[in-house]
């Protein structure tokens, strides 16, 4: 009996652990997946970062262009100016040649504050940047470090489930059935010690009776309250 016994509680200890291992191995793709989701928020937001930045350096560059452009028409422009014969088409030149540049100052002062824009940005964009890998680095590492504990989960899952199955293949199918049907009603727990006359399954004492049948341990007992087969504590070792 004292065989027996100890068997199904080396079963049960097996099963919970397989057991416990079977909840986490479920719950790390889940936290796998939010991880991944964390880190795809702020690389959208860096990623955003980045075309607001060349959205202004393309701005600039047309500018520049636009820039480039009114200088050369009013040089243009002021070469004429010799070539004129009228007083009137003279003053309409000048005219021309004030509008000119008022424009290509107006494009000036854009082009300034668009550097000043600019070099806030890149210096923002660096920091930003070095934020960035860091965070990129500490996701790639946790996310290694929760796949190896995957690995090592489903390594663990197999040996035990081994085990659970070479032990099951030891206890007589009476005894099995009896175990399983215990083992559902009472949270996966069927068998408990019993400490100083108390189930430690429920908490409640024993009648001395069956605590002394416990301990000439010749057949399988029940704790009349909760059900759950039990042994004296020195049968684990
Ligand atoms: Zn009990």
């Amino acid at each position: 009996m004292k065989d027996l016994l100890e068997k199904l509680v080396e079963l049960q200890k097996l099963e919970i652990e397989a057991e416990k291992i079977r909840s986490l191995h479920k719950n790390l793709p889940i936290r796998i997946r939010e991880l991944d989701e964390e880190f795809k928020v702020f690389q959208d937001a860096i990623e955003r970062r980045r075309t607001e930045f060349e959205d202004k350096q393309k701005l600039k560059k047309e500018k520049d262009r636009q820039l480039q452009a009114g200088q050369e028409a009013m040089k243009k422009t002021r070469d004429r100016l010799s070539e004129v014969k009228t007083n009137k088409e003279y003053q309409s030149m000048l005219k021309e040649i004030e509008t000119s540049e008022k424009k290509n100052g107006k494009i000036e002062e854009e082009i300034i504050i668009l550097l000043d824009g600019l070099e806030v940005a890149s210096r923002e964009m660096k920091q930003q940047e070095g934020e960035f890998e860091t965070s990129r680095l500490a996701y790639e590492n946790k996310k290694k470090e929760l796949q190896d504990n995957v690995d090592s989960l489903q390594g663990r899952m197999k040996e035990l489930l081994g085990g659970v199955e070479t032990m099951r293949k030891d206890i007589s199918p009476d005894l099995l059935r009896r175990y399983d049907r215990i083992k559902a009603f009472a949270n996966g727990v069927a068998v408990v010690p019993v400490r100083k006359e108390i189930c430690s399954g429920c908490h409640m004492a024993i009648p001395p009776q069956m605590y002394n049948e416990l301990q000439t341990g010749s057949e399988i007992l029940t704790c009349p309250n909760c059900n759950r087969i039990i042994f004296r504590e020195p049968v684990v070792t």
